[in-house]
């Protein structure tokens, strides 16, 4: 099947995207913790019989389960692998500095790839990963930018904007969606759009995190950074990048469909690249992949001498050459 297929029938109106029917599926509540995610994967397995005609909302549904499952994370925050377990409702800070979530802007985006194009952007502030090279930098390392609107106002105004303005997608992004998972659960839960869902993320989350997105989410807008773990410790600080990314995207491909983007970075080809190129081919046949080439020096990456240049020609000549080789579909 050709990458992105489910997601192009979304947006042609011949498929519905599956935030929706998370809305359809009803559920019991269990009081205990283990209870609601025993509820919580039935559930995610009967949404992904319901067929298209059968989309009706449904209270609590599965999409209410999620949200109040995210919403412990508030409390004592561990969505993603750094397990920090701040009161973030209380203004307690983890790694990623994210308190309640903010969003610093959301605007119809043309710049991304062309199947996605026009794309409602949401940037949430905050990221829980420091990328010396960070490309959005003024996003991810201030987590306090922007504004808190209700998640019924943005539930609002997204319904509103993709009536009006025909857009393909909803586009969560930032610095990382990961902080804002709770949040983006409780929006989910009183839009009504027929529009497609997009996690535009570095993956780097808790399995338990990508539970809560599966049945919600269509197509997985990923970054895959590196392709060794000491890179990606000497880079961005997590020790267990591989592993976790690695997962996840396994994960995302199970779930829904995947478009990997990978940002060469200058000296890195033999690896990361490389590496990377291969693995996708064993393990994500089925993705699109984006190999950018439009790395710029910014952020810290002063501290890392290699990260001085822009990327050459030639190291994406012999990127672009090698996943082609592989088979994959480049977008
Ligand atoms: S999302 Fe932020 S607060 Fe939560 S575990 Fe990750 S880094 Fe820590």
């Amino acid at each position: 099947m050709q990458p992105l297929s489910r997601y192009l029938q979304i947006v042609s109106g011949a498929a519905r995207p599956r935030y929706l029917a998370a809305r359809s599926i009803g559920v019991d509540v269990p009081s205990s913790l283990e209870g609601r995610w025993k509820e919580h994967s039935a559930a995610v397995k009967r949404s992904r019989t319901l067929s298209d005609d059968a989309i009706s909302p449904m209270a609590p549904s599965l999409l209410d389960l999620k949200a109040s499952l995210a919403r412990s994370h508030m409390n004592s925050c561990s969505l993603c692998p750094w397990r920090c377990g701040a009161d973030r409702e209380s203004g307690r800070r983890g790694r990623c500095g994210v308190t309640r979530p903010r969003v610093v802007s959301a605007f119809t985006h043309l710049g991304e790839e062309a199947p996605l194009v026009p794309s409602y952007t949401v940037f949430f502030a905050g990221c829980n990963l420091r990328c010396a090279f960070c490309q959005n930098y003024d996003l991810s390392t201030m987590p306090d930018r922007g504004a808190e609107p209700s998640a019924e106002e943005l539930a609002k105004d997204l319904d509103a904007i993709a009536e009006r303005k025909g857009i393909k997608n909803i586009n969560w992004v930032g610095g990382d969606p990961i902080p804002a998972l709770p949040y983006v659960l409780e929006v989910l839960r009183m839009m009504e759009a027929d529009i497609a869902q997009i996690w535009n993320s570095n993956m780097y989350l808790e399995e338990s995190s990508m539970h809560l997105l599966d049945g919600v989410i269509d197509v997985y807008l990923t970054d895959l950074k590196f392709g060794n773990d000491d890179c990606a410790r000497r880079l961005c600080g997590a020790p267990d990048y591989s592993a976790v990314v690695r997962r996840n995207h396994i994960i995302a491909a199970a779930q829904g469909e995947v478009l990997v983007r990978h940002l060469q970075l200058p000296g890195h080809l033999e690896c990361c690249t490389l590496p990377l190129i291969d693995w996708l081919a064993e393990n994500l046949p089925g993705a699109a992949v984006n190999l950018m080439d439009q790395y710029r020096p910014e952020h810290r990456a002063y501290e890392h001498p290699e990260l001085h240049r822009p990327l050459s020609r030639e190291e994406h000549m012999r990127a672009l050459e090698h996943a082609r080789d592989r088979g994959l579909f480049l977008i």
